[in-house]
């Protein structure tokens, strides 16, 4: 939680100020558009005034005659800004205007001459008793020394409203080039703190300055929103990261190789023991080792959940290492003493691509309890190997230690008999998908009988397996196999069952005069049906 939070500060801090940087950004822009706007729109009400000054003066407006009076009337009306055309005297009074009523007494506050027209004359007057003011702008009339003139409210260069029609936040002041005050506006903001934007734009045309200037608390209502997305953003983020460190070791825990290393490390891998039965004899003879998982919580878990992810990722090599140790500890006391006894163990491709194998299992069962010849290995044929010549080679050295090899799986592949007899094995196991068809399909008998003839040949032994009724146990020894293994006799037995059976069955003795010839034993009885 507190690295999350730690991990989580940094880039949210940063995210914060980044944000606050352009709710700053965002006030200075702001300040010097509007001013830049309202610059823009006092030269285009200015421009507007002269040019409608300029067409009175080429009519030849000049007087107070009523055509002229008429004319300036005609001018207001086409000019929506001006407030008032009139004829100005050289003193500065006015003379008349299009006005019918008089607009009360004006006083003069400031004039300057504008800078693109030196004839033209821009005034600041303020007119009645409400100090109404107005931009006056004076060119010479068409004739004479009177000049025409128009009033602009300075109002209308100065708008209350935004563009968009809200109320102005800033302070604004326009002034002529010389400094001297035309008109201004001091917003009234709530709690309103000391100026933060500040925008001063010129118009150099006309000589008007605008200065807008806005609080920080202006944009209060964006930082906060900006402050609660930083907020939402920061504890999502927070949240994220949280999850993350939440989930990290559960995926890690998820990881089904690296579970299988942990079951590896922690003993989850366990040997079970399936006979195989003399058939000829009812006596036990040999057991095939199949792998079980069993978990913390005791569940058993067969291999077809975990051998082929063990064997893609390599790992079946540490588990069946450590499946052999584990034989040997839990059996070799057993078959010390019954040296007539072999256990098979199942090996995979991952087993032939170098010689390690031959190592693990000289160093494992040299000197052991458990001596090489009760040791079988079963290759399987479903899985044809990478490269023959160099299994040929490794199955041999393990051939060398003293140990049988077996194939596995026969007939239940594609790679065939010269696969088996390239390999030179020492026995073979007939797959289950031929004993189920043994009587009942004849091409399946003619098989394992060319079977049974080849190994004798070949002096390879023959074992079937997934023997499962006595019918089939008969029809085998009709066929002159000897070994059967299958549920007709026991399942995969954990090893404390297959220990105390082969005490039960088969007392202490010295190996038989012939490999598997023995005493009639109360299995013999069962297999006989
Ligand atoms: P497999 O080597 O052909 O082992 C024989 C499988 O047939 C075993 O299944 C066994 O329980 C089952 N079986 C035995 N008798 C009968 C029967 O009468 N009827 C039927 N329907 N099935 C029978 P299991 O123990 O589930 O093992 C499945 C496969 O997992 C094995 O096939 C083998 O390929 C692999 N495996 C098991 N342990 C190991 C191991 O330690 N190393 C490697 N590399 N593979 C292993
Ligand atoms: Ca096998
Ligand atoms: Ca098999």
């Amino acid at each position: 939680m507190v690295v999350g939070a730690v991990l989580a500060g940094a880039p949210t801090l940063a995210f914060y100020h980044l944000l606050d940087g352009l709710a700053m950004r965002q006030g200075e822009n702001e300040v010097s558009a509007s001013a830049r706007r309202f610059i823009a729109l006092a030269e285009a009400r200015i421009g507007r005034a002269i040019a409608t000054l300029d067409d009175l003066a080429e009519l030849g407006v000049a007087s107070c005659r009523p055509d002229h009076v008429e004319a300036l009337k005609r001018a207001n009306f086409a000019n929506g800004s001006v407030k008032e055309f009139s004829l100005v005297s050289p003193e500065g009074e006015t003379l008349c205007s299009d006005m019918e009523t008089s607009v009360g007494n004006r006083s003069l506050l400031a004039s300057q001459t504008v800078p693109v027209r030196p004839n033209l004359a821009l005034d600041v007057v303020r007119i009645g008793d409400r100090g109404q003011r107005f931009v006056r702008i004076r060119r010479p009339a068409a004739t004479g020394p009177n000049s025409i003139a128009a009033l602009i409210p300075t109002e209308l260069l100065i708008p209350q409203t935004t563009m968009q029609g809200a109320p102005v936040t800033a302070n604004m002041r326009m002034s002529l080039a010389d400094g001297a005050f035309v008109d201004g506006r001091t917003a009234t903001v709530e709690g309103r703190s000391a100026d933060r934007f500040v925008s001063s734009q010129l118009s150099p045309q006309y000589g008007l300055g605008v200065t807008m200037s806005m609080p920080l608390s202006s944009i209060d209502t964006q930082r906060s929103e900006l402050n609660m997305l930083a907020l939402a953003v920061s504890a999502a983020v927070v949240l994220a990261i949280i999850a993350f460190l939440f989930l990290l070791p559960a995926r890690r825990r998820n990881n089904p190789v690296d579970e299988i290393e942990r079951a590896i490390a922690a003993g989850e891998f366990i040997p079970y023991y399936q006979p195989i039965i003399d058939i000829g004899s009812g006596q036990l003879a040999a057991a095939e080792v199949l792998m079980r998982w069993r978990k913390r919580d005791g569940t058993v878990v067969p291999p077809a959940a975990f051998i082929p992810l063990a064997e893609s990722s390599g790992l079946i090599v540490d588990m069946t290492r450590s499946m052999m140790r584990a034989v040997r500890d839990e059996m070799g006391p057993v078959l010390a003493t019954r040296p007539h006894l072999r256990l098979g163990f199942n090996l995979s491709a991952a087993h032939f691509v170098d010689d390690q194998i031959v190592t693990d299992v000289q160093e494992i069962f040299e000197g052991s309890q458990m001596q090489m010849s009760q040791v079988v290995l079963e290759i399987t044929e479903r899985q044809p190997l990478d490269n023959l010549t160099s299994a040929r080679r490794i199955i041999a050295a393990l051939q060398g230690l003293g140990v049988r090899v077996a194939m596995d799986d026969v007939g239940a592949g594609h790679s065939g008999l010269s696969y088996m007899l390239k390999l030179g094995v020492d026995i073979i196991k007939i797959d289950k998908v031929f004993i189920d068809a043994l009587g009942r399909d004849s091409n399946s008998t003619t098989i394992i009988g060319t079977l049974v003839d080849l190994a004798r040949n070949m002096r390879m032994e023959i074992v079937a397996e997934g023997v499962e009724n006595f019918e089939q146990v008969v029809a085998l020894r009709d066929h002159g196999i000897k070994l059967a293994q299958g549920y007709v006799f026991a399942p995969p037995l954990p090893g404390s069952s297959f220990r105390r059976l082969i005490e039960a069955t088969d007392a202490r003795r010295e190996p038989p005069a012939s490999a598997y010839a023995s005493p009639a034993s109360p299995l013999a009885a069962a297999a006989a049906g």
